[in-house]
């Protein structure tokens, strides 16, 4: 891709790099994905750099050893529908990798499902407790999951809005006014494929409407949420799918998506503290 392409209006304004975009939320250790260096190198060609989402002990300790060898990103954390089964050994081992490995820019997976209760709401509350207390300490970002559970949500959050400034509700999907209400307390929103679903998209989509571009981010939640308005797509979801967000995102926010998509690369590296870097695929597996 060209190193030099830039848009001379938003110069200044926006970092001038413009082919490359940022899926917050990929999820690289699972059986859909049987080559994970494939995924990331094919990502990596179609100028997508992705963060990678840890959402339980395996799968956070793989991701801090993936990062020190490959030149990408991730998060540490324990999934909602995992909190039953979190122990204070399992935050021990979060509070080392978050403080050791500065390629784990954030705390999560975390937050509530009240929709599935794979875990007790009880020990769902307990466990995000514990990772606002490591974002606290830490001083990293968090990657909030909420689905059914908003209110619970907020009222935890109200006694942290500091917390609340540098976290992101991953994959949003609610209505227009539990966006109003979490970006009053100063959170970033995620948006996924969900937006390209006829079927369920409604609210989501009077809801971005009113969602300022400083405040966004844009994901794939893959191998999940394959965008359902692109015909022809496999249903295991794919990083280079993010383009269809993107498009259908702009669409409903009513941008041009060029622009949404140099918002949306400022204000994933502003919120996950990523440093500018030339992008270089030539450097994969020998940046340490
Ligand atoms: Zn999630």
């Amino acid at each position: 891709m060209d190193q030099e392409r830039n848009t001379p209006e938003l110069e200044g304004a926006f970092s001038t790099r413009t082919d490359i975009i940022y899926d917050i939320g990929l999820n690289l250790f699972c059986a859909q994905f049987r080559d994970p260096e494939a995924v990331l190198a094919t990502a990596g060609e179609a100028g997508i750099k992705c963060i990678l989402t840890g959402s339980d002990m395996d799968e956070d300790l793989q991701i801090d050893a993936f990062v020190r060898t490959h030149d990408t990103y991730g998060t540490a954390g324990i999934h909602p529908h995992n909190a039953d089964g979190a122990s204070d050994a399992d935050f021990e081992t979060l509070r080392r990798i978050l403080t050791e490995n500065a390629r784990i820019v954030a705390v999560g997976e975390c937050g509530l499902d009240f929709d599935r209760n794979y875990s007790t709401r009880d020990n769902q509350i307990a466990c995000l407790t514990r990772h606002i207390e490591l974002s606290e300490e830490t001083g990293k970002p968090m990657f909030l999951h909420e689905r059914k559970a908003s209110d619970t949500l907020v009222s935890l959050f109200r006694d942290h809005p500091e917390v609340c400034r540098r976290a992101v509700v991953h994959c949003f999907t609610g209505t227009r006014a539990e966006l109003l209400r979490y970006l009053e307390m100063g959170f970033m929103i995620s948006i996924t494929g969900w937006i390209c679903d006829d079927r369920r998209a409604e609210a989501l989509r009077d809801a971005v409407s009113v969602l300022p571009p400083d405040r966004v981010m844009i994901e794939t939640d893959a191998p999940y949420l394959t965008p359902r308005n692109v015909p022809g797509l496999d249903r295991v979801n794919v990083p280079w799918n993010l383009p269809y967000v993107l498009n259908t995102l702009a669409g409903y926010m009513g941008m041009d998506k060029e622009k949404l998509a140099q918002y949306t690369k400022v204000n994933t590296e502003r919120f996950f503290g990523i440093p500018v870097r030339k992008y270089n695929k030539i450097q994969m597996n020998s940046d340490r």
